[in-house]
């Protein structure tokens, strides 16, 4: 075994894993145009082939709607309308993939225009089947990450995390990457110890490694002295722990007895299984998005409603706030996200996606209406910009209301509130006083103020939280809301970090929102500050001079 190597990086999600290394190389080959149509058809059929070999695979221990999409999907690929245009194209001289993005754009156009729901429905399949068929052509398919591991990447999508399974264990870390990316928030929620930043990295030779991801090492080949530190060292965080829990089911209050709302932040249903509802006062965030898996089919309206019910049956009479659909940025979605979009946080992103692809929006809001008759359901829309955005997101919220009754079904317009995430809304609160809410989203406040990608690890200094400007505009919206009596909170992960509690009870915050693995910390550090001792520029002028 070589001897050990100490590679130094940034912490991004706590805890500390050990496992036989895995180098995770994904080559993005873009095919070349052969020039020569016989072998572009060989391509196209080969690729047809195995996309229909993927959904075969997927169909299994599938639901009986989910194996009817997927049937769905098959029978297409299986049938001539696609295959015969596709293959015509080719002997005409297009590329395999071109003809078969021309193919399917056709039947998309034909199916959007259809008068008849069932076929309106469909598109998003056709495009779900155009990408998956691309992908085998360019090579960018990808085998699912061992279990137990730890990856190595130079930076991994939220969709990649998602397809592994991180039950038995296992790290991750990036040559790139950033604590505020969605694969570390994702990483954070699961329990996945991860380290960024690491640069570039030298394998050779190594089989074994920890990842540390409080300290945000990644060590090779760690020796018997190595893993003695590491097993001492998680005794020490079992003990933290411990102390910590028992704050869980404490409501939320500071040493002088200020009460403190403390919410969850989850991306999916599962994260609920084994966690009682009072430990906590409902759902801040539910990160819709993460029903809409990468390359899969979307979500149908019955697995979103049945999703959404998920939360309310947990949570009884609690909160369950739900997010609409926050696509775009870092987080794309195959046959969704626009592709190729320069600055794509800037773009089509969250609400701006939802209304400008209604088919697929108008979706969601049935399956939130139906499951707002079932418990204290709260709508948040991401990436507001204007308050026209709210009216209209409203009154299609009211439309398919009045749908959904006319077709005997039970439906109710929860109440909607929005992301404080873009600066134009922070700056100016007053203007979306019709919101029945406010949750700041300090990740992409912070982006956005600082002009610092949240995934960019070279500017990862600079997009802090805790700029003053950014505190500033905080302040302003919980000062805002005190007045007008607007319910505001932080679902952020700026709320989840102990170091910034002091500092947000300064500003006037009383409800944070958290992930699971967040909660007992935030409530052993809130229940442990002296609210009367947080001033709010006091806080400031540290970070101003730090
Ligand atoms: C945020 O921007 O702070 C937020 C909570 O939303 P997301 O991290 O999902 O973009
Ligand atoms: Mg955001």
């Amino acid at each position: 075994m070589p001897p050990p190597v100490e590679l130094r990086g940034r912490p991004a999600a706590p805890g500390v894993a050990s496992g036989a290394l895995y180098r995770l190389q994904e080559a993005q080959v873009q095919q070349a145009h052969s020039g020569d149509a016989a072998s572009e058809v060989d391509d196209l059929l080969t690729a047809v082939q195995s996309a229909a070999d993927d959904l075969t695979r997927m169909a299994q221990g599938l639901d009986q709607d989910g194996a009817d999409i997927i049937e769905f999907q098959i029978a297409m690929l299986e049938d001539d309308v696609l295959r015969a245009p596709a293959l015509a194209a080719i002997q005409v001289g297009q590329t395999a993939t071109e003809a078969w993005r021309v193919a399917l754009a056709e039947q998309i156009a034909e199916y959007e225009a259809s008068s008849e729901d069932y076929f309106r429905a469909r598109v998003a399949d056709l495009i779900d089947l155009r990408d998956r068929v691309v992908r085998h052509l360019s090579g960018t398919v990808t085998e699912p990450l061992p279990a137990g591991a730890v990856v190595v990447a130079d930076d991994l999508t939220p969709s990649r995390f998602l397809e592994a399974d991180w039950t038995a264990g296992g790290g991750l870390a990036l040559a790139a990457g950033s604590a505020s990316s969605h694969v570390a928030i994702l990483a954070r929620a699961r329990g996945v110890p991860m380290v960024v930043g690491l640069g570039d990295l030298d394998l050779n030779g190594h089989q074994q490694a920890i990842v540390d991801g409080d300290q945000g090492r990644l060590v090779l080949s760690p020796d018997t002295e190595v893993q003695a530190y590491y097993r001492r060292a998680g005794a020490d965080a079992a003990q933290r722990h411990a102390r910590e829990s028992r704050f869980l089911h404490q409501p939320g209050r500071s040493r002088d007895g200020e009460s403190v709302q403390i919410q969850l932040n989850i991306m999916h249903p599962s994260e609920l299984d084994g966690l009682e509802p009072d430990t906590c006062d409902g759902i801040g965030l539910m990160r819709s998005e993460f029903l809409f898996r990468d390359g899969a089919a979307l979500p149908d309206e019955e697995t979103q409603y049945l999703a959404y019910r998920r939360l309310l049956d947990w949570a009884g009479d609690k909160p369950v706030t739900v997010r609409t659909l926050d696509a775009g940025g870092d987080k794309p979605i195959a046959g969704l996200t626009p592709e190729r979009e320069a600055n794509s946080f800037l773009g089509l992103r969250g609400v701006r996606l939802s209304l400008a692809r209604p088919e697929v929006f108008k979706v969601q809001l049935r399956a939130l209406a139906r499951a707002a008759t079932a418990g204290n359901l709260k709508v948040m829309l991401p990436m507001v910009t204007v308050p026209q955005e709210l009216g209209r997101v409203r009154e299609m919220f009211q439309s398919v209301c009045a749908e959904l009754k006319g077709e005997g079904m039970d439906a109710a317009l929860p109440p909607l509130g929005i992301m404080v995430e873009v600066p134009a809304v922070a700056a100016a609160p007053d203007l979306f006083a019709e919101a029945a809410f406010f949750s700041i989203g300090s990740n992409d406040l912070t982006q956005y103020v600082t002009a610092s990608a949240r995934d960019n690890p070279a500017v990862d200094a600079l997009c802090d939280p805790a700029h003053p400007a950014v505190l500033k505009l905080m302040g302003e919206v919980i000062d805002f809301g005190r007045y007008s009596g607007l319910e505001v909170s932080l679902c952020g992960d700026m709320a989840a970090e102990p170091q910034f509690v002091p500092l947000l009870l300064g500003l006037g915050l009383r409800r944070f929102s958290v992930a699971p693995t967040a909660l007992a910390r935030i409530k052993a550090t809130i229940a442990e500050t002296e609210v009367a001792d947080c001033s709010p520029s006091d806080g400031q002028a540290s970070r101003c001079h730090a």
